[in-house]
């Protein structure tokens, strides 16, 4: 089993009923064992289009799979609950990534761990940080990496949602 951590992402439709429903079919995969999961954070969309603010969480996994068939399940549970393909960087009813996996370093155009872009992201480094704060990336602990961008990126907006971690909490039921 290795421990691994994904970011769920969604803007669009019922966003934290997106968010449990994609949890509990991660769940019910052959091979994951979900474990400790980030506060829901709300961010402001960047990239250029107009479109809702986005909610994040991070989940800790164990898993059996290799991070391609890791990949496969994320995409699976994505097609799973509806996930429309549009542009690059737009809205979504779902998207779920690989953000790091222990003892694993790829890099094809099909799948990259760590994820290419944790560095520069707030709605990812914060979410990560909840859980991970001690994970080192490039030598750095995730802790650090986030409050440097709090710093340096004060234009991505993004917050803990109080009310959002309260609704996902409810509806995950007792589950974790
Ligand atoms: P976004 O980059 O906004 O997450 P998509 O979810 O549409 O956009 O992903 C585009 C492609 O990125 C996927 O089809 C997948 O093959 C690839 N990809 C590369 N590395 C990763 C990763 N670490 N986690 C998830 N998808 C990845
Ligand atoms: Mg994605």
């Amino acid at each position: 089993m290795a421990e691994a951590y994904l970011e769920l992402g969604t803007n669009l439709g019922d966003r934290e009923v997106f968010l449990a429903r994609a949890l509990a079919l991660l769940e019910a995969a052959d091979g994951i064992e979900l474990g400790q999961r980030s506060r829901v954070y709300c961010s402001k969309p960047w990239g250029g289009l107009e479109q809702p603010d986005f909610l994040n969480v991070c989940v800790q996994i164990e898993t059996s799979l290799s991070p391609q068939d890791l990949l496969a399940e994320c995409k699976r549970v994505e097609k799973a609950l509806g996930r429309q393909v549009r542009e690059r960087w737009g809205p979504r009813e779902i998207d779920i990534d690989i953000l790091m996996m222990q003892g694993v370093n790829i890099d094809t155009p099909a799948l990259t761990v760590p994820h290419p872009r944790l560095m520069q992201r707030r709605f990812v480094l914060d979410p990560l940080s909840d859980i991970a704060p001690r994970w080192m990336f490039h030598g750095v602990p995730v802790s650090l990496l986030a409050e440097a961008l709090r710093v340096d990126e004060p234009d991505q907006v993004g917050f803990p949602d109080e009310k959002a971690t309260q609704r996902l909490a409810e509806l995950r039921g007792s589950s974790r």
